[in-house]
């Protein structure tokens, strides 16, 4: 529940703000933490964002800012070489509290933090143009490029075994087994499309135990709306840092094109609205790969197609599993709320395999075509 004015102010506190607060209003629509914006009263002093973390999805925050103070560095220290960068504005800003920590825990164990608000800025939770859709893909793709020498064993894995589908089918496999809330007569005919796929599903995974593709410092929550675009919709800022942690590239590349291509809602009940929006796809994959083409491996570029229907396979899986066990990760609206989620995942994920052959031939052209373009570039 969102808390009163009295008590933010109380944490705020504890926090090196300049200036004085003016307001705190609620702010954003994240589903995981409360977010508020609080105005400054001083028209020289910024503006900020504080939000309360969600503990209960994150059981380590102190690891988990640990993650994000050094990822933040990281990008800082690169974007002030680059000429013409804005490392204010395209890295996000933690503000410390009164003891020089990132984060303030308070007499309840709720953990806090602020950062400099970004102004001007907006997320869209659902894409649009394909414009947004190329801007999207550049500031991911440079997120990614930005952080390609930073060593991933230097990170925690704030969420074990987060994108990692043989987990998550295992806790399936004992979800049905259990069969806790009866449901799972149910449910036959999407426990048959999971365990249909399982095997081809688990590719990336086998890939990378093989060594086969590196694990890279990735962002693991690459939905649209965690990029800020500006007031032109020009990428600014990669946002929702919780979840940097060692990752594959697929699963960043999957997850923003499941939350790109779909204009339909992660929910949507009439399964017949849910479809791939090709020029949206064709948009975000160029932006993406214009800022990574040159430090891919060819089998990372191979990857990324399987990694367009891994991610929604997961987030089906992920919903069905909470359906069979009665409810208790994912807060629901009404009663077959997960069930209705997790079918239009899977549908998301039979018109991605519909459509396979012209994404995969997309990916490989405009790799190819970038990678060439560099290479004549250096001679
Ligand atoms: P959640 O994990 O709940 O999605 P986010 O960190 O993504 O939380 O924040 C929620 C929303 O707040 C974002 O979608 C974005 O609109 C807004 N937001 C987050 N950080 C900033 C910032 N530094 N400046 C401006 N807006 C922000
Ligand atoms: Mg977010
Ligand atoms: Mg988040």
């Amino acid at each position: 529940a969102l808390q009163a004015e009295a008590k933010l102010r109380d944490v705020l506190a504890h926090f090196q703000l300049e200036g004085s607060v003016a307001s705190i209003i609620p702010y954003g629509s994240g589903h995981i933490h409360d977010t508020y914006a609080v105005a400054n009263d001083q028209p020289t002093c910024p503006n900020y964002l504080l939000q309360r973390i969600n503990h209960h999805v994150f059981r380590n925050v102190p690891l988990l800012m640990e993650n994000i103070g050094l990822v933040t560095l990281h990008l800082r220290q690169k974007l002030q070489h680059i000429p013409g960068a804005r490392p204010d504005e395209e890295v996000l800003t933690l503000v410390p509290t009164q003891d020089n920590l990132g984060y303030y825990r308070d007499p309840d164990g709720n953990f806090w933090r602020v950062y400099l608000l970004l102004e001007g800025t907006r997320s869209y939770d659902i894409v649009e143009t394909p414009q947004q859709a190329y801007e999207g893909g550049k500031a991911f793709g440079k997120f990614l490029a930005l952080l390609a020498d930073l060593d991933a064993s230097q990170l925690h894995e704030s969420i074990p075994d987060f994108h990692n589908i043989e987990n998550r089918l295992r806790l399936l496999t004992q979800a049905t087994r259990l069969n806790a809330a009866g449901r799972v007569a149910q449910v036959d005919k999407e426990l048959r499309f999971v365990w249909q796929r399982g095997e081809e599903m688990s590719s990336i995974c086998r890939l990378g135990r093989a060594g086969k593709l590196p694990l890279r410092t990735t962002h693991n929550d690459t939905k649209f709306n965690n990029v800020l675009l500006d007031r032109h919709d020009k990428a600014l800022c990669v946002i929702d840092l919780d979840t940097v942690m060692p990752g594959f590239l697929a699963y960043d590349y999957g997850d923003a094109i499941r939350t790109t291509v779909n204009k339909a809602a992660e929910d949507e009940e009439d399964l017949s609205k849910i479809k791939v929006d090709y020029e949206l796809f064709r948009a975000f994959t160029e932006g993406f790969l214009q800022e990574t083409s040159a430090f891919l491996t060819e089998e990372e570029v191979n990857s990324l197609e399987p990694g367009v229907r891994l991610l929604p396979y997961i987030m089906g899986v992920r919903f069905l599993t909470d359906y069979i066990e009665g409810d208790h990760y994912y807060k629901i609206h009404f009663p077959e709320h997960n069930l209705q989620r997790a079918r239009a995942q899977f549908r998301l994920v039979e018109v991605l395999e519909e459509n396979s052959e012209l994404l995969l031939h997309t990916i490989q052209q405009t790799a190819h075509a970038f990678k060439t373009a560099a290479a004549a570039q250096q001679q």
